[in-house]
């Protein structure tokens, strides 16, 4: 089965949750413009030191660059092979409509865009207390989900780290960000009849439910 799946949502809703899920069970290949971003900041290239200043302030990354690099991923031959779930992007609509522009080149269409709602308490509370596994990608939270052991992850004993921009005064900017600029491309989606709403404040497993039996219905 090859499935085209986006997740679009405010931060902290649990993009990237569903995204390892939908990658485990379903075999689909996850790109994530934010992971993405990290890593080539974090290998200090010219584009990671770029879309860093923009990322540390919660504001979005250009377009022209965010597309290029998204492009260059979708273009691969595994994406037609697997199917694919896009998380982040696309952000804006100018994303969206490059996006359209590579998939009709690429002779493909989308099967489903998923937006995740989540009230926006839940959001700053799962926000601001979240820690990753550098390693493994694992995903903890100082009072939802600690780990057994301080700053060390429990699969894979992996060091945890703190996002830059999960700091209270930019995760506000980017909730902003996201109500202003992403949320119309949600409404564009609607629209073209691609759309389906999760609740992602139900637990990651009964989001994934819901996820699976709107696609697979
Ligand atoms: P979240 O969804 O939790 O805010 P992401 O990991 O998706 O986090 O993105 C982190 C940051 O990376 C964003 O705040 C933004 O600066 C940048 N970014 C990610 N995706 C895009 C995109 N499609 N367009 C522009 N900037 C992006
Ligand atoms: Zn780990």
């Amino acid at each position: 089965m090859s499935t085209r799946l986006i997740l679009i949502g405010p931060p902290g809703v649990g993009k990237g949750t569903q995204s390892a899920l939908l990658h485990a069970r379903l075999g689909l290949k996850t790109m994530s413009s934010g992971d993405i971003f990290r890593k080539e900041i974090e290998a200090e290239t010219d584009l990671g030191r770029m879309a860093q200043r923009y990322i540390q302030h919660g504001e979005l990354v250009p377009n022209g660059v965010t597309i290029e690099m998204m492009a260059k991923r979708l273009r691969d031959e595994d994406t037609r092979k697997k199917g694919f779930v896009l998380d982040g992007f696309p952000r804006t609509d100018r994303q969206a409509e490059a996006l359209d522009e590579i998939l009709f080149e690429m002779d493909m269409g989308l099967d489903k865009v998923i937006s995740i709602e989540v009230p926006e308490e839940t959001i700053l509370h799962r926000l601001a207390g979240r820690m990753g596994c550098t390693k493994c990608g694992e995903i903890y939270h100082s009072r939802n989900k600690p780990p057994m052991r301080e700053g060390l992850c429990d699969k894979c004993n992996g060091p945890l780290f703190v996002r830059t921009d999960d700091q209270p005064q930019t995760i506000l900017e980017r909730l902003r960000v996201f109500k202003e600029t992403t949320e119309p491309v949600i409404g564009y989606y609607e629209k073209t009849g691609t759309l389906l709403r999760v609740d992602g404040s139900v637990g990651p497993e009964e989001t994934y439910q819901e996820i699976l039996a709107g696609i697979t219905a």
